[in-house]
């Protein structure tokens, strides 16, 4: 046996992978292989290390899964042979997640573990439902029990009459294949028939839904909605305080689906400001960005600052190498313009492998086209002289129109962009008596072919609003939605097209797709506003 061999049984919590804690995600990060089951969020298995094996051994419905007797060898086994494993479990592990019978079995195999709890699927519905499951001088007692009739003839069933006698709440988990029965043996065990019952399903998720009833109108309530597991029942006077205590379903997006065409890590903040106002958000990158090729002469050497020699010509580089050569030899523009932080990135990225840094920009004044971009500078230490608020090029072009000019006496203007910018930005300038140096820095690429995620999503998953980023995001989308863009205008048309910026609302007015609201500048609020708009949603 290998002594570094442990396991950890992981409590996952109800459903949002917000919701598990710190040393549950810890156990993630550093597991070797990861045991999960259906209701623990796939989300949370993109947190583990490259390498990390992923193993379902979840039931699904109609497949029964490989079994308790099984997940336990494969548990003993991993361990044994040295490995951090983490079992992942929906909730808690401990609480109708059989735990317990894993434990026992590495405990009897002599093996180390250990027990992170999560947060159960009771607890979260109690919290995200808006129903407190004690409450003074209403409940004060509460049971968690299964509504899952066991075929094992050693565990009891559960004796709903007695519990009915009782009076306090009930949190009843698996109990939506027995809800007649379970609400009429409560009945008969002397619950009121009008005792308020809440159902609650997929907890804490996007696609939480609700129903209270009393136990009477129940079994009704809940076939006409045509609810189903994963669901908490929750019994008791309790039941009632939803109506003043709802919270969850009353953030201004819940329950909208929302595509952000960008890739993941440029959605971060937007995906999760959207998340916190209850927004299901998936993200697609519509474009690719991709460097421009770096020619280096062969006979290329640095010096001990690492900036290249001044033997070579800067050009014998590529164009974008040799404008940053330039810049850092002192030929100094009286501007350096960057129109988006791919730009900046870009840019930044090929002056390091040139052994460049920051200095070359000193002296020229430098503008940047719209807040992220004004950003990204600003995250590599260079802090813009002038920034255009709205990502346009008329909006720059209007502030160096309106400077006074006697201060930047230096006419030539460096600008880093992509390859598919358009000339409205050096046309204007050179209007305007200026000498301009257009470099492509990097590469928009569009995909070559439909993608199938983005595709299901719009023909299935029902989509609420997609986000343009960019004028190029539309043109990707359109390849990458394919055959689904016409299930996505059908009539009546409840998608909403958002453009951020105005490229991407000339772009889908091109496109002539629809354009339901444009948001000028991407700050946040504004998205928020202007998504609540499209959506109709008022506050
Ligand atoms: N160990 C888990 C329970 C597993 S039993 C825990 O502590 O939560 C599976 C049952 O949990 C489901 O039938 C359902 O009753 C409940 N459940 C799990 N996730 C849920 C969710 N997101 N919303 C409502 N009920 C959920």
């Amino acid at each position: 046996m290998n002594a570094g061999g442990i396991c950890y049984l992981v409590g996952a919590g109800p459903g949002d992978p917000m919701l598990i804690t710190r040393r549950g995600l810890r156990c993630l990060r550093e597991a070797d292989i990861v045991f999960h089951d259906r209701l623990a969020n796939a989300e949370l298995l993109r947190e583990t290390k490259t390498g990390c094996e992923h193993v379902s051994v979840g039931k699904t419905p109609g497949n029964p899964g490989i079994g308790q007797e099984e997940i336990c060898r494969l548990l003993i086994e991993s361990t044994r042979s040295g490995k951090k494993v983490v079992r992942l479990k929906g909730g808690d592990p401990f609480l109708f997640g059989r735990g317990g019978e894993e434990a026992v079995a590495l405990a009897q195999a002599g093996l180390r573990f250990e027990i992170v709890p999560g947060i159960t699927a009771g607890i979260a519905a109690s919290a995200y439902a808006g129903i407190p499951l004690t409450h003074r001088g209403i409940a004060g007692a509460v049971t968690f029990v299964t509504g899952h009739e066991s075929e094992d003839a050693d565990t009891p069933n559960v004796d709903w009459r007695a519990l009915g006698a009782l009076g306090h709440s009930l949190c009843i988990y698996m109990g939506m294949a027995n809800l007649d029965i379970i609400r009429h043996e409560l009945i008969a065990g002397g619950r009121s028939p009008g005792t308020p019952v809440a159902v609650i399903q997929n907890a804490s998720l996007p696609a939480q839904s609700c129903v209270v009833a009393t136990l009477e109108t129940l079994f009704e309530a809940v076939s006409e909605t045509g609810m189903r597991a994963p669901a908490i029942i929750l019994v008791g006077e309790i039941a009632g305080l939803r109506e003043s205590c709802s919270w969850f379903e009353k953030r201004p997006l819940f329950g909208k689906r929302v595509l952000l065409l960008r890739t993941e890590n440029q959605s971060r903040d937007i995906a999760e400001a959207l998340e916190e106002a209850g927004a299901a958000v998936v993200t697609c990158p519509a474009i690719r960005i991709e460097p421009v090729p770096f020619e280096i002469p062969e006979n290329a050497t640095f010096d001990s600052q690492r900036k290249p020699c001044a033997e070579i010509q800067p050009a014998d580089y590529d164009p974008l190498s040799r404008a940053l050569i330039c810049l850092a030899r002192e030929a100094k523009p009286g501007w350096i313009v960057f129109t988006s932080a791919n730009g900046v990135e870009q840019t930044w990225l090929r002056l390091r492998q040139l052994g460049l840094d920051a200095r070359a920009f000193a002296g020229p004044r430098l503008a940047a086209i719209g807040p992220k971009t004004a950003e990204a500078l600003t995250r590599y230490g260079l802090v813009p002289d002038l920034i255009a608020e709205k990502p346009s090029s008329a909006d720059l072009l209007e502030a160096f129109r309106s400077m006074n000019t006697a201060k930047t006496p230096i006419k030539h203007v460096v600008l880093f962009r992509s390859s598919l910018a358009d000339t409205i930005l050096p046309d204007g300038l050179r209007e305007n008596g200026y000498t301009v140096d257009d470099i492509v820095a990097y590469r928009t690429c569009f995909p070559e072919k439909p993608d199938s995620r983005l595709q299901e999503w719009l023909e299935r998953w029902r989509l609420d609003a997609i986000l343009f980023f960019s004028g190029s995001a539309v043109e990707g989308f359109r390849i990458m939605a394919g055959d689904a863009l016409d299930s996505a205008l059908f009539p009546p048309l409840t998608l909403r097209f958002v453009a951020i910026g105005l490229s991407a609302q000339q772009a889908l007015m091109q496109a002539d797709l629809p354009c339901d609201i444009t948001v000028p500048i991407p700050h946040f609020p504004d998205i928020l506003r202007g998504l609540r708009d499209a959506l109709r949603v008022t506050e």
